[in-house]
């Protein structure tokens, strides 16, 4: 049920998060190949995992809460995913029996027949179609902005499905990269703005559609190219087929991805996510160099950005900081006492290479400055005579409203506290982040054409590039966060 309240989130089970998409088709092993696909896409959802094939006469879906290797590592399931066509998904999620039926894979009888859908995003007038489609009679078995699409698509007059799929797209806003399938095709969609990664691969004679170039490296497919922003594009046995069904817009792939949510493996609109960090970390040398004896990196999102800091500054890089990857990011885990304990249980000071030294840290990001606060009282500890940290990212001032998951507003230290403020809560000797133009140079543009921007960048500037329909006519839009505690 949606709230009442027009600023709760939409459902309580908190569904607007960071998510993997996988679609292959014409691959004998689809499901296998699905499960590794989202295996590499781990690290975009931690929580929950479907994948769903078609076998040639039926859909099978398996869909589960846990970590892919776990839900698919049974000869069982796997021979129930049986055919030449298969989606996958993967998202973080609450815990618990309700959050079941909110894993992807969605899927429906159709009219038209069996069709499935994999959603990574987050849609921002999702409240308003799905009172809409209420009123008219529709019943939402899932509390997931999801599933409105695949009720315009179920009632849409439209002719064929693909016709459908386009009519249905047309009434949503929002950031989506959408992997979809029916009984003889898959389809792969890219918001208007791109704001989503999307790429296409091959496997032989099989086409893969997924969010990242790490999932096609994982099951040796080769990349052929970025799915274009507002690109709508149909693998079936003839091949690749694409389509352009919505009015041309600026491109605004998300920032935030290159600098931390993406893999650093990955290649993004032909940008290295790696070299992209190194360079942000570069640029920050020069913008707030400073004269310290060792450079260490808050593990792991900080490493690419500390190298290329020590590189372009000359000061030593040191693993200063080791990270225990048996805990999951401390940055999903409900509640602000188990985050604070997360953070203990997940680095330990390296202390031969902090002692006596004047350290600068590298992290990739502040959000609410949990982890710095307790990073920098650790280096403190482990006998640090001075600490300066340095942030690979401008200060996060704004929430996300587009797939990727931030506290509310009024949380991000940013939108509260100037760089001096926060360098006193953080308890460090300085701070500084990178400037916003520093960033663009070091995504390769000349700086941020405040006219129109390269990347949608709102969780910096407050620039939101697509309409927030659901929060008009508040003051302080609510963040639609799994992160946000339950009331
Ligand atoms: P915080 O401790 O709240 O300041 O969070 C900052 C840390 O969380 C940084 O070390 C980032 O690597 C990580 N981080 C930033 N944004 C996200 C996100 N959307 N999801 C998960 N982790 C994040």
């Amino acid at each position: 049920m949606i709230s009442t309240n027009p600023l709760a989130p939409l459902d309580d089970d908190k569904f607007h998060e960071e998510c993997g998409v996988f679609g292959i088709f014409g691959s004998e092993d689809a499901a296998a190949m699905a499960a590794l696909g989202l295996h590499a896409l781990q690290h975009r959802g931690q929580e929950s995992a479907g994948i769903v094939a078609y076998d040639g006469k039926h859909f099978n879906a398996h869909r589960d809460l846990g970590h892919v290797g776990d839900i698919f590592s049974s000869e069982e399931v796997m021979a129930r995913l049986a055919g030449r066509a298969a989606i996958g998904h993967n998202r973080y999620s609450t815990t618990g029996e309700t959050a079941l039926r909110n894993v992807q894979p969605l899927f429906a009888d159709l009219s038209l027949g069996g069709f499935a859908l994999a959603h990574n995003g987050n849609l921002t007038n999702a409240r308003h179609l799905r009172r809409q489609l209420v009123n008219q009679g529709a019943i939402f078995q899932s509390t997931s902005d999801t599933e409105a699409i695949l009720h315009l698509i179920a009632t849409s007059e439209a002719g064929s499905l693909i016709d459908r799929i386009i009519a249905a797209l047309r009434q949503v806003e929002g950031a989506y990269s959408l992997v979809a399938m029916s009984s003889n095709c898959i389809f792969a969609v890219r918001d208007p703005m791109g704001v989503r990664p999307l790429v296409l691969g091959r496997l032989g004679n099989a086409y893969v559609v997924t969010s990242e170039t790490c999932a096609l490296d994982i099951i040796g497919a080769e990349f052929v190219r970025d799915i274009e922003a507002g690109e709508l594009v149909v693998l079936d046995e003839s091949g690749v087929h694409s389509l352009r069904p919505f009015p041309p817009a600026p491109r605004r792939p998300c920032i935030f991805e290159y600098i931390y949510f993406a893999r650093p493996d990955s290649m993004m609109e032909g940008i290295s996510i790696y070299e992209t960090r190194k360079r942000i970390g570069a640029v920050l040398s020069e913008e707030s160099g400073i004269d310290a004896d060792v450079v260490i990196p808050v593990p792991d999102s900080g490493v690419p950005g500390a190298i290329g800091y020590s590189e372009r500054s000359g000061i030593p890089f040191e693993l200063g900081i080791i990270r225990n990857h048996y805990v999951g990011r401390t940055f999903i885990e409900p509640g602000q006492q188990i985050r604070n304990l997360g953070v203990k249980l997940k680095h330990n000071a390296n202390r031969r290479y902090i002692e006596g030294k004047r350290v600068i840290l590298v992290d990739d990001s502040i959000v609410r400055g949990t982890t710095s606060v307790k990073i920098v009282e650790m280096v403190r500890a482990a006998g640090a005579t001075e600490v300066h940290m340095r942030i690979a990212a401008p200060p996060t001032t704004h929430s996300c409203f587009y797939g990727i998951d931030t506290p509310e507003r009024s949380e991000l230290l940013a939108s509260s506290m100037d760089v001096e403020a926060m360098a006193r809560h953080i308890g460090v000797d300085s701070l500084a982040f990178i400037s916003i133009d520093g960033l663009y140079r070091a995504m390769g543009e000349p700086g941020r054409d405040a006219a129109l921007p390269k990347f949608c960048d709102a969780c910096f500037t407050g620039d939101y590039p697509i309409r927030l329909t659901d929060f008009e006519g508040h003051n302080e839009p609510a963040q639609l966060s799994l992160l946000a505690e339950r009331a």
